[in-house]
């Protein structure tokens, strides 16, 4: 699940779309290259993508998307040498993405000892995705992504119920809450339910989440200098990669510390 660059056709920087912004120098539609795109598939501007004004490259992760349309799906040969691929590509290269991600959360629920009463779902619903995953183009395309989303939300939000209830006590429940800004500083959130909370620019400096369910919580421009994120469940290194964090902050052993963080 994580991204190999070097095997992918550079294809989040041709499928996805972006807008100027304050995270795009500049507007791309989807399915054309980036500009910054070199012909060897790599970024032009790798190591200054965020003085260049592109730091929402640096956050993105397609979870191993891209190498496995690039070798798998499209058996090694680029959009560039087969440029009637190239469209093909852009459509399924989404698809791949979500369904990768899918499978990195399923992977971490067989991970969670509490989580074992949804163990031999979880297991059979990734065989089932993996087995998508390798499927032709046209039925990577034709797949109905949210419905497996649907399947697996059920699975994935019992098993992080069951991986909470290791923390006695009243728990936080800030599912979906809109805590834009909030100053969480030091908070106790321990085993607290963060499910698709918009906690963008919240201060959450020393807080502790331990065991905290983060599956889908914007975290941008979150502080998270010396907060305790050991045990938290469904955290992914996009999220961790938009926040601002720094070597204090503690992480779960499975992600790691984004280069762009405060030494
Ligand atoms: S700036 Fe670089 S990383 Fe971002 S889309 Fe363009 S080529 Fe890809």
């Amino acid at each position: 699940m994580l991204a190999d660059c070097g095997s992918c056709f550079g294809l989040c920087c041709v499928a996805l779309p972006f807008a100027r912004s304050q995270d795009f120098a500049r507007d791309k539609s989807a399915g054309n290259p980036c500009q910054n795109l070199r012909d060897d598939f790599r970024c032009g501007i790798h190591e200054r993508l965020r003085d260049e004004g592109y730091p929402g490259c640096t956050v993105f992760d397609c979870f191993g998307a891209g190498q496995k349309v690039s070798q798998v799906t499209f058996g090694g040969v680029s959009w560039r040498e087969r440029p009637q691929s190239a469209r093909a590509m852009s459509e399924v290269f989404p698809v791949m993405r979500q369904l990768h991600e899918l499978l990195w959360y399923l992977n971490e629920v067989l991970g969670l000892r509490r989580a074992r009463p949804v163990h031999r779902d979880a297991r059979r619903a990734l065989d089932d995705i993996e087995r998508l995953t390798r499927a032709c183009p046209e039925e990577l395309a034709a797949a109905d992504v949210p419905a497996i989303r649907a399947e697996v939300n059920t699975l994935l939000l019992k098993a992080g119920e069951l991986e909470r209830a290791q923390v006695t006590g009243r728990k936080k429940n800030h599912r979906g809450a809109d805590l834009v800004g909030a100053r969480l500083a030091g908070a106790d959130l321990r085993g607290a339910n963060l499910r698709g909370a918009l906690l963008v620019a919240a201060d959450l400096t020393g807080a502790d989440l331990r065991v905290a369910d983060m599956i889908g919580a914007d975290l941008r421009d979150a502080r998270l200098a010396g907060a305790d994120l050991t045990g938290s469940v469904f955290l992914t290194q996009a999220q961790l990669n938009a926040a601002r964090g720094d070597r204090t902050t503690k992480l779960p052993p499975t992600l790691r510390r984004p280069a762009h963080w405060e030494a």
